[in-house]
C-alpha cells in the first residue's frame, strides 16, 4: 500500500481506525526531518488548535514501578475493566533502556495478552528515539494521536529508573506509583523524589501470603508521605492491590478519579498548561544538546579535550569553556 497522505491519515485517525493510528504514531515517532514537517501538519490537523490538548477530555495516567512490580499485569486488569465499562484505552510506554540498548525492559508487550487483542485497546511499545527527550517528544505526540482517535483513557507506563518517571509525571494528569511490600526497608527502596511526584500509591501483589504484609507496608508508607508532602496539598492515598487477582484495581481507579476531582476542570487545565511550558523548555534543551553534540567545532576538539581532562592536564572549568567556545565558533 502506498504511504497515505496527511489528510488521509487524519481522516483515518479521526475514525479511530487502528491502522491509521499506528501509521500516525510511526510518523510522529520518526526523527527524519522530512517526517517532522508532516508530523507537525498531522498534529495541527488533529487537535485543531495549538493548545497541546490542554482541554482534551482524555484521562492521562502515568504508571510507574520497578521491573517486576507487576505493571503489565496491573495494566491488563485495569484495561479490561475500563474497556468493559465502555472506555477506549491507549497504552504507551516510556522506556529509557530502549534508548541505550535498542532492546527494552518494557518491550515485550505480548505480556498483556488479553488487552492486546481487545478491540477497544491500543498498546504501543516505547519508541527508541535516541534520547529520553526524544522518547518524551514522541510519546506526547502519540498521546495526541490516540486522543484524536477517540481513546479517552491513556496509560503511560514507565520503569523506575533515572529521569523517566519525572518525564512521565510531566505529561500525565495523575501519576500512579506501584511498589511492593518489603518488610522494614520499603522506604530505602523508594527514591525520595517519587514520593513527591506520586498522586496515588499502591502496594501491589497484595494477594495470598503477601496480603497482610502489603497492608502494613501501605500504612507505613502513608505515614512517611505525611512527612514529605505539605499539608495543603493533595494527600496521595496509599492503597493495596493485586493486578493478578484483580483485587483493589477498581478502588485504585476511583482514587485516580478522586485526584481529578480534587484538581477540578480549571486545576487540570492549569496543570496541563504548566506541563506544556515545562515541556517546551525540555524540548529546547534536548535540541540544544543534540546540536552541541553534532557541532563540527565541538567534534573537532572533543577527543583532544577528553584526553587532556582524563590526563589531569586540563581543569573541567577550562575544558568546558573551550568546548563552548568551539560551539560558538570562536
Ligand atoms: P512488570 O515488569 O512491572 O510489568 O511486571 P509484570 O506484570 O510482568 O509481573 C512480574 C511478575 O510478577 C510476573 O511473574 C507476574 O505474574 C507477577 N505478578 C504481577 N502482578 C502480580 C500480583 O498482583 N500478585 C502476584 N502474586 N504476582 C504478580
Amino acid at each position: 500500500m502506498a504511504q497515505p497522505t496527511v489528510p488521509e491519515l487524519l481522516a483515518g485517525v479521526r475514525e479511530g481506525r487502528r491502522a491509521a493510528v499506528s501509521r500516525a504514531i510511526t510518523l510522529v515517532e520518526s526523527g527524519k526531518p522530512a517526517h517532522r514537517a508532516l508530523a507537525r501538519e498531522l498534529l495541527t490537523g488533529l487537535t485543531g488548535e495549538p493548545d497541546g490538548g490542554v482541554h482534551s477530555p482524555a484521562v492521562r495516567v502515568g504508571i510507574s514501578g520497578v521491573p517486576g512490580v507487576g505493571k503489565s499485569t496491573f495494566i491488563e486488569a485495569l484495561g479490561a475493566r475500563l474497556t468493559a465499562a465502555g472506555h477506549r484505552v491507549g497504552v504507551l510506554a516510556v522506556d529509557p533502556s530502549s534508548v541505550r540498548t535498542g532492546g527494552s525492559v518494557l518491550g515485550d508487550k505480548t505480556r498483556m495478552a488479553r488487552l492486546s487483542v481487545d478491540p477497544n485497546a491500543y498498546i504501543r511499545p516505547s519508541p527508541s528515539a535516541g534520547t529520553l527527550g526524544g522518547v518524551a517528544r514522541a510519546t506526547v505526540q502519540a498521546m495526541a494521536v490516540l486522543e484524536a482517535g477517540g481513546y479517552d483513557v491513556v496509560l503511560v507506563e514507565t520503569v523506575g529508573v533515572g529521569q523517566s518517571e519525572v518525564t512521565v509525571a510531566g505529561m500525565v494528569d495523575t501519576f500512579l506509583f506501584l511498589t511492593l511490600a518489603r518488610t522494614g526497608d520499603q522506604l530505602q527502596g523508594i527514591k525520595k523524589g517519587i514520593l513527591e511526584i506520586a498522586d496515588v500509591i499502591a502496594v501491589n501483589k497484595a494477594d495470598g501470603d503477601r496480603e497482610q504484609e502489603a497492608r502494613v507496608a501501605a500504612r507505613d508508607l502513608a505515614g512517611a508521605l505525611r512527612l514529605v508532602r505539605g499539608k495543603d496539598e493533595w494527600a496521595p492515598p496509599v492503597v493495596t492491590c493485586s493486578g493478578l487477582t484483580d483485587v483493589g484495581v477498581e478502588d485504585l481507579w476511583e482514587r485516580v478519579q478522586a485526584h481529578r476531582d480534587h484538581l477540578g476542570a480549571e486545576g487540570l487545565a492549569a496543570k496541563r498548561s504548566r506541563q506544556q511550558l515545562d515541556f517546551t523548555w525540555a524540548l529546547v534543551r534536548d535540541e540544544l544538546d543534540q546540536r552541541l553534540r553534532h557541532a563540527p567545532g565541538v567534534r573537532a576538539i572533543r577527543e583532544e579535550v577528553r584526553a587532556q581532562v582524563l590526563a589531569g592536564d586540563l581543569p573541567a572549568t577550562v575544558a568546558a569553556d573551550r568546548i563552548l567556545a568551539a560551539y560558538d565558533g570562536r
